[in-house]
């Protein structure tokens, strides 16, 4: 579990914007990247490269 101590320090390494504990509590979500950073072993891994796309919200205004 993440402590709310240490969601208060995590920000994307992306945007530098603060991150949120998503619904399942599994990974930690950039709302402004549209990313979602894994937590394993109760340790976030804050790595772009780790992240993975939020599905379902990709943006439909310049869709090919
Ligand atoms: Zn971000």
């Amino acid at each position: 579990m993440i402590s709310k101590e240490l969601l208060d320090i995590l920000a994307c390494p992306k945007c530098k914007e603060p991150v949120r504990l998503d619904e399942e509590n599994a990974g930690l979500v950039c709302d402004a990247c549209r990313l979602r950073y894994p937590i394993r072993d109760d340790i976030p891994v804050m790595l772009i490269d780790e992240a993975e796309p939020l599905a379902g919200t990709e943006p439909t205004d310049n869709g090919a």
